[in-house]
This record gives C-alpha cells, sequence and structure tokens, in this order.
C-alpha cells in the first residue's frame, strides 16, 4: 500500500461471514491493482458518520450490506435510476468529491439465469418467496425482463402490499399478486409458474434446516427453482426441488456477478468469465474445509 492505493470496502453490521473481502481481493490481485478492500463494520447510529467520513477520507467505493442499504440513500448526491426505483443501494462511487449511490443486486440476481442457464425471463410466470430488500432488487429484474405475473408470498401483509404499490406504477404491464404463506395458494400458484425465487433467509445459517415451502407441496417439472441463499450450497428448499427432479441455482452465482458490476463501477474493468469460476471454486472449497 502507498499514497496511490485506492480504498473501497464493505459497510455492513455482521460482516464475520462475509465473501465481499475473499470475492474483491481475487479480482484486484488478478488484475494487479493498487487498491484495497477492508470490511468496516459499524453500528446502525453510525451510518451517517460512517459515509461522511468515508467521503471526507477519499474512500473511492464502498459496498453497502443489511441493514443499510436503504437508509445509506439518503447520503447520496445522487442516485442511479434503476436503484432509485427498487429502493435501495448495496455500492457507493466517490467521484469529484460527491457521492453516487448504485444497485448491482437486481443484474447479479438475473446474470446466472441468463448467461448459466439460458433462461429468457421474457414470459415466464414467477413466485417470489419473501418482500424484503433482496426481494424488491428480484421483482424489478424480473418485470424488467418481461415476466408477465408474479406472486410474491410474504409473512407480514404490508411489506409485500408496499412492494407491490411500488412496481405496480413502475411496471403497469406485470401483474403483480400478494399471498400469505398458505398451502393451499402456494401450491395453485406454483402449479402454472416457471420460476421460484427464494428471498427469505429461511434455509440459511441463521435458520438453518428450514424451508420455506411445506414439503408436500408437489412443484411441476419445468419450474426452476432459484435460492438467493448462498451458504449452505444446497438449502432444504434446494434440495426439495432436486427430490423432485427440478432445475435449481443457488446463490453464489449471484453474489459473484453482484460484485463483478460493483468493482467494474469502481475500476472499469469487468471480471472475466474465468476468474468468476475460479472464485467460485475457491469459495467452495472454503466451504468444505
Ligand atoms: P430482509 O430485507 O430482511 O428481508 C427478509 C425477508 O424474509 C422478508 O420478506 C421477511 O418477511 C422474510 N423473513 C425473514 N424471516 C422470516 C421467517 N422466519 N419466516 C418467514 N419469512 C421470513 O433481507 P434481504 O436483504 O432481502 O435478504 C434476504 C436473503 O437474501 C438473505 O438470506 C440474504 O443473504 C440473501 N441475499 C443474497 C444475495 C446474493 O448475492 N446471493 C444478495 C442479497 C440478499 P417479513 O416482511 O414478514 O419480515
Amino acid at each position: 500500500m502507498n499514497l496511490m492505493t485506492l480504498t473501497i470496502g464493505l459497510l455492513g453490521e455482521h460482516l464475520e461471514n462475509s465473501l465481499s473481502p475473499l470475492i474483491h481481493r481475487s479480482f484486484i490481485c488478478h488484475y494487479s491493482l493498487n487498491y484495497c478492500y477492508l470490511p468496516f463494520q459499524i453500528k446502525t447510529e453510525n451510518l451517517e458518520k460512517a459515509i461522511y467520513g468515508a467521503k471526507a477520507l477519499g474512500i473511492h467505493g464502498l459496498n453497502v450490506t443489511i441493514p443499510f442499504k436503504e437508509k445509506s440513500m439518503g447520503f447520496m448526491d445522487s442516485i442511479d435510476p434503476a436503484a432509485e426505483k427498487i429502493g435501495a443501494i448495496n455500492t457507493i462511487v466517490r467521484k469529484n468529491e460527491k457521492l453516487y449511490g448504485y444497485n448491482t443486486d437486481w443484474n447479479g440476481f438475473k446474470e446466472p439465469l441468463k448467461k448459466n442457464m439460458k433462461i429468457k425471463l421474457i414470459d415466464k410466470k414467477a413466485i417470489v418467496l419473501g418482500a424484503g430488500g433482496a426481494a424488491r432488487s428480484v421483482v424489478f429484474a424480473l418485470a424488467e425482463e418481461g415476466c408477465p405475473v408474479i406472486s410474491i408470498f410474504n409473512r407480514s401483509k404490508d411489506r409485500a402490499l408496499g412492494l407491490k404499490r411500488n412496481f405496480n406504477n413502475i411496471f403497469p404491464q406485470c401483474e403483480i399478486k400478494t399471498f400469505p404463506f398458505q398451502r393451499k395458494n402456494l401450491q395453485e400458484e406454483i402449479d402454472n409458474a416457471d420460476l421460484l425465487v427464494n428471498t427469505t433467509p429461511l434455509g440459511s445459517w441463521y435458520y438453518p434446516g428450514q424451508n420455506p415451502l411445506p414439503e408436500e407441496i408437489k412443484p411441476p417439472s419445468k419450474l426452476i427453482v432459484y435460492d438467493l441463499i448462498y451458504c449452505p450450497d444446497r438449502t432444504p428448499l434446494l434440495r426439495w426441488a432436486e427430490i423432485n427432479g427440478n432445475r435449481i441455482l443457488n446463490g453464489k452465482e449471484m453474489l459473484i456477478y453482484q460484485a463483478a458490476e460493483s468493482f467494474y463501477l469502481w475500476t472499469g474493468l469487468y471480471p472475466d468469465q474465468d476468474i468468476m469460476t475460479k472464485i467460485l471454486s475457491k469459495i467452495r472449497k472454503k466451504e468444505n474445509l
């Protein structure tokens, strides 16, 4: 490190399990850049001071993670139109003494479907489990790609309705339906769906062994099941889908694609497929240690 080193990093409340430092340091190393990526674990009450402090210190860019993706928007000088519509940012770029907010989660979500699984989302009916921050990026990406119907299942009704209202205005051509988690509704919607996306944390290390769906639900064979959770590799939802013979996708590729776009925003370099594949296998090996 020297005076010319550009600092980038991650702002969040609990960063113990974050894979972002590993991913970005691998990108930096691959391109031999004079950058360093640091985790900044802060308390919620210090968010404003941390963002303005980073601006004053000349920190070149930041990722923002749970629970700051919405709150940090208020401290930006400018917000990218997609992030504005989604209502959350996960990337900050400092340019000419100003802070610019972006959201790379929505592209990160759709790229693995398009590139790795060769799926065209136009005319596909989708189900989204959850209505939090990640669900907003997912619904934005699905509607933007031309999904005509999106059925949202969420525990709290108000959050689901808020999401529906927001995106009804932006995408009037997309029918957005909301439901409580009830078996009858789930089975009916799943019977007609092409894609099911889990954006709840059920099945992650915080909620191990939990499946957001009742095991008795039967998926149609065409259903693709996508769980945004990236650890473990196979959540109970994905195991259920696999047993039923459905195509599955976990959140690891999304994690890498959203990181790749953030990296591009800071450096102007979009990481090549080779390094992304190498990082994926590095993450898998780390998990199996
Ligand atoms: P969030 O804003 O807190 O939203 C969580 C959602 O899950 C809410 O809809 C919440 O319902 C629901 N939920 C939480 N606990 C639940 C429970 N016990 N039973 C039923 N529903 C429950 O979180 P987020 O930012 O959207 O993140 C959600 C997940 O996506 C996390 O596991 C995160 O790691 C993952 N994610 C992955 C990537 C990636 O790159 N792969 C990127 C972003 C997020 P209520 O509205 O009722 O509270």
